[in-house]
Parts: structure tokens; C-alpha cells; sequence
């Protein structure tokens, strides 16, 4: 789908220099223009567990049209992210670089967006104790403590309530710390 005017093209060549500088950077940008990237990861940073939540997160950006994986991505990853791409309505698609392989997954838009970093040098980390927590419910304490170390993941948990507390039901990490 290509919604561009003849300007606007023009416009987007005048500022590259040349269509020739655009195919290298699709290239590099799993086929896509570096201008309608919105975030990717590297094949360093795609089997990390912290990376599926961060795209997950990601999506949820309506700018967001399509999540593109390299062809060399592991199955067992691939299909985490196909599972996200279908969950929040993205268009999926697989692509293969050949030798050209650093990218191993983009979010692009249908349109420029311009995005200025779209790559991150260390992925936030998600602390072993709350990746291991079966109980998705936390004390006061270790609530703080996800607030400080990974907010990313806050939305993942629920302080205990009174009534929680009533039921029996206790903290996770408290738990798993037990254990
Ligand atoms: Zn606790």
C-alpha cells in the first residue's frame, strides 16, 4: 500500500540523495525505510525474555502497522511474535536478508513517522525474582521495588488487596523467595 504523492516522493528522495541510498537502507531496515521504522531489535537482543514484553508494549502504538522478523529467527521465538502481531491487529510478515543479518525485528508504520532511536543499546531488565513469580499478585514492598527496578513490567502485577490478604493469597516474590 503506498499512499505517497509524486511530492512527497520527490520530497523523500530530495533529502536521501538518491533511490539508491533508500535500497540500502531497506536493506538494512528489513525492507523497510529507515523513516517509517518505529522500533527494532537485534539478533542479540530478540531471544531475551525482556525483548517479546518491550514489543509487546510497543504495539500497543497505532503508529505501529506491521512487525517484520527475519527469516532466520528461531521458530520457537518467531511464533511468540506472530502470536503479539495477531493480538493487537498487526500486519505480520517474515523477510530474508541473506548476509545482511543484524536486524532481526522491526515495527514499522505505513507512513514516515520519523521515529529518532529506534534501536536501544540494553533492553530495561526484568529482575529474575518477579520473572519467576507464579503469583501475578505482590506485597507493598515488592510492588515498590518493580517501581523502581522495571516499570516496564508494572502493569503486569497487582498489590494485594485486604481482601487478597483475607483469602490467603500472598506475594509471589515473597513466595518464590521462600522457596
Ligand atoms: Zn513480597
Amino acid at each position: 500500500m503506498n499512499n505517497q504523492t509524486e511530492l512527497e516522493k520527490y520530497v523523500e528522495y530530495g533529502v536521501a540523495g538518491a533511490p539508491q541510498i533508500k535500497a540500502d537502507e531497506k536493506k538494512h531496515w528489513l525492507g523497510e525505510f529507515r523513516e517509517r521504522v518505529i522500533f527494532a531489535l537485534t539478533f542479540e537482543q530478540i531471544n531475551r525474555k525482556e525483548a517479546l514484553k518491550i514489543v509487546e508494549e510497543k504495539c500497543k502504538n497505532q503508529r505501529v502497522h506491521k512487525l517484520i522478523l527475519e527469516n532466520s529467527v528461531l521458530d520457537t521465538t518467531s511464533e511468540k511474535y506472530m502470536d503479539v502481531a495477531k493480538k493487537y491487529d498487526k500486519e505480520y510478515k517474515t523477510i530474508d536478508m541473506n548476509e545482511n543479518r543484524e536486524i532481526a525485528l522491526v515495527l514499522a508504520s505505513n507512513e514516515a513517522v520519523n521515529e529518532k532511536d529506534v534501536l536501544i543499546e540494553k533492553l530495561p531488565i526484568f529482575p529474575e525474582v518477579f520473572y519467576h513469580a507464579k503469583n501475578r499478585k505482590l506485597c507493598k514492598k515488592h510492588m515498590q521495588k518493580l517501581r523502581e527496578e522495571a516499570p516496564l513490567f508494572i502493569e503486569e502485577f497487582e498489590e494485594i488487596t485486604l481482601l487478597d490478604k483475607m483469602m490467603g493469597i500472598s506475594c509471589g516474590v515473597c513466595e518464590h523467595i521462600k522457596k
